[in-house]
């Protein structure tokens, strides 16, 4: 589990771009945080040099004339300001952290929201799912991304204006004159001496940003190793945490194999791992550089105003002024090159971001309404589909067994009982997938009411089924509104459900009915639902959405013998008029079908009903059968058959 270090910068030129967007997407989404967030960089930016400016003017009064009115008033003034700067910062730092915390919720919120929004056949691609995954680590452990981007993007124009302030209460110290009486000390109004200070100021406030950025930059540059570092100590570290893993965590003694990834003493952030040498090596010398170079700076800064002082240019309070401001002024201009530097950085994963924001979905969105017709006349075509999954691979010697579907012909009418059996990897789910059009068939159509699905406006094509897929999710909401996936529900009507679904006993053990919360995640009082009747509620709100077409994948899997028995039992009253799909491995269970479509390796290999079927005994579903009938004694086979 190695990741070589892969990731290169962005140019300024596609940094300022992607900033430039990140800013757009504020404005739009959060205007009012952006305006807050400008006036604070200018007042936490200038406010300083009120305090500077006045402590100047008390110092110079002390060392000039010390007239106690002038100087009351000064202290006054000082205080005062202190105090409402203090009190407008407090003010607008509160109503800041709600509108950043709001930032932060939106960024997360974009991503989910993309994800809903995606193409299931796009959200579905490992791709996607790594893609994702490598954005929400660099947020995590790295801490880079959009929040960061705005912080960063704050500081650079909080730098700027420290600079600017300091700038400005720094010029008088370049035109303010040693007097001819220092003499030898004159040089220091030469012009052509300031030149070479200016230049040097310039040059070394310029170096120790940059061999700091340069530290930091071995970190985004090894972003995928740091991930990856992060990946296996937040899943190695925390096994303890999981309950769902606890049983087997004890019975294999996984803690101990597993505890080889927090002992090694070379992954990523261990004492010999890849970060601990950088930082004894490159990075380390690096940031240590950069701190060196700022000393420099200030000290050289303290000489020239102390000599220019000591000569007689102004007076001691002004060296205060003077000291403050070019202080801030070097690390205004330090911070703002520093700035710049993290923004380039952060701006690679920025515009990760976007990138995976503005993903295209691919699959055709027709218009045609599907009507939800009384007489519930659907006719479903699937005309020579084949279907390849996007993520297999295309190479020409394997695609005949990449297919997961291949020439795929069938039509089935409404009011049909159709059950669809084979080997595991058949095509099943696959073919259903098709069915609700998560996927587009790679080669032929599937026509509804003699219209290629394609043709009709997504949304409401997928009104007209009600699916429970094995691996169905319900909500952490109260029992009622899962089954109606609505707040608003009839209650009679959804009790009916579930109690076709076979749930009605254990609903009424349960103190608040059907405002029951599934799940303990919201709520303590929340019930955790067996696998089976987890299915019941699954099932429970299929019929509740009352759809011309119910498709169930394995509906019983869970469910113990009686509960099955009861649920076949009363088959024909849950589906009513609607048209089944149902898939199956218990082909007993399949006998009351209209229609049995037997896959094997993708293709209908047979159809017909249950009778016809188990007669042909060269067929699958004979073979496959008689591999679950040995199971039952002769009378039970008798019966089922
Ligand atoms: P069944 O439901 O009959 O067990 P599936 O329809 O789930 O079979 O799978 C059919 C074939 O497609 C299998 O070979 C399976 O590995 C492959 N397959 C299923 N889902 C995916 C997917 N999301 N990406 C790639 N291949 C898949």
């Amino acid at each position: 589990m190695e990741h070589k270090n892969d990731k290169k910068l962005l140019s300024w030129r596609e940094a300022w771009k992607t900033n430039t967007k990140l800013l757009q997407l504020l404005r739009r989404q959060r205007p009012r945080l952006l305006a807050l967030r400008i006036t604070k960089d200018i007042w936490g930016a200038l406010t300083p040099y009120v305090g500077i400016y006045l402590s100047a003017l008390i110092i110079e009064e002390l060392s000039g004339s010390r007239d106690p009115d002038t100087l009351l008033r000064l202290v006054l003034a000082t205080l005062l300001s202190a105090a409402l700067i203090s009190l407008a910062g407090a003010i607008l730092d509160r109503t800041l952290a709600v509108e950043n915390a709001d930032w932060y919720y939106y960024c997360r919120k974009l991503l989910g929201d993309k994800m809903l929004d995606m193409d299931f056949c796009i959200m579905d691609e490992t791709r996607t799912q790594q893609e994702l995954s490598t954005i929400l680590q660099n947020q995590n452990g790295g801490g880079w991304g959009m929040g960061r981007g705005l912080d960063l993007i704050d500081s650079l124009f909080s730098s700027l204006f420290t600079l600017l302030g300091g700038l400005a209460l720094t010029v008088t110290l370049f035109t303010s004159r040693v007097p001819e009486s220092a003499e030898n000390m004159t040089f220091l109004n030469s012009p052509l001496f300031l030149l070479p200070i200016l230049a040097a100021m310039l040059a070394v406030t310029w170096l120790a940003p940059m061999l700091s950025n340069k530290s930091e930059s071995y970190y985004a540059l090894n972003a995928d190793a740091h991930n990856l570092g992060n990946r296996l100590f937040g899943h190695f570290g925390f096994l303890g945490y999981f309950n769902d893993r606890g049983v087997d965590m004890r019975i294999y003694r996984q803690d101990i194999v597993c505890e080889k990834y927090n002992s090694d003493k070379t992954s990523t952030f261990s004492s010999k791992g890849p970060f601990a040498k950088l930082g004894r090596g490159p990075m380390g010398m690096y940031a240590a550089a950069s701190a060196a170079v700022s000393g420099i700076l200030t000290g050289a800064i303290y000489v020239f105003v102390c000599l220019k002082a000591w000569a007689g240019a102004f007076g001691i309070g002004m060296m205060t002024q003077y000291i403050g401001s070019i202080t801030r002024f070097a690390t205004g201009l330090s911070s703002l090159i520093s700035n710049a530097g993290m923004i380039r950085i952060n701006s690679t994963f920025v515009k990760q971001i976007f990138d995976f924001l503005e993903k295209p979905n691919v699959m055709y969105q027709g218009s045609l309404t599907t009507e939800k017709r009384n007489d519930r006349q659907y006719e479903v075509e699937f005309r020579d589909v084949s279907f390849r999954y996007p993520g297999a691979a295309q190479s020409a010697e394997h695609s005949e067994q990449q297919y997961a579907l291949r020439h795929v012909n069938i039509k089935f009418k409404v009011g049909q009982r159709l059950a669809v059996v084979g080997p595991n990897g058949s095509g099943k789910t696959t073919f259903i997938k098709l069915l609700c059009r998560l996927y587009d068939p790679t080669e032929g159509a599937i026509l509804l009411n003699g219209f290629d699905i394609r043709k009709y406006n997504y949304r409401e094509y997928l009104s007209i089924f009600s699916v429970v897929f094995q691996d169905f999710a319900l909500a952490d909401l109260p029992l009622g509104e899962n089954v109606a996936a609505s707040s608003a529900y009839d209650r009679a009507l959804v009790s009916s459900c579930l109690e076709k679904a076979g749930f009605s006993e254990r609903l009424k053990e349960l103190p608040r009915g059907l405002d029951t919360y599934l799940h303990r995640t919201l709520d303590e009082d929340g019930i955790t639902l067996s696998g089976g009747e987890q299915q019941k509620v699954a099932l429970a709100r299929a019929l509740y959405k009352d759809s011309p077409f119910i498709v169930l994948d394995e509906p019983t899997a869970a469910l113990d013998p009686i509960a099955e028995a009861e649920i076949y039992s009363k088959f024909n009253d849950i589906i009513e008029d609607k048209t089944a799909i149902y898939i199956s491995h218990r082909l007993s269970s399949c006998k009351f079908c209209d229609e049995i479509l037997v896959f094997d390796k993708g293709n209908i290999v047979q159809k017909g009903s249950h009778a016809s079927l188990v007669a042909d005994s060269d067929g699958k579903y004979h073979a496959l059968w008689y591999a679950q009938a040995q199971y039952y004694d002769r009378q039970e086979q008798e019966e089922i058959l």
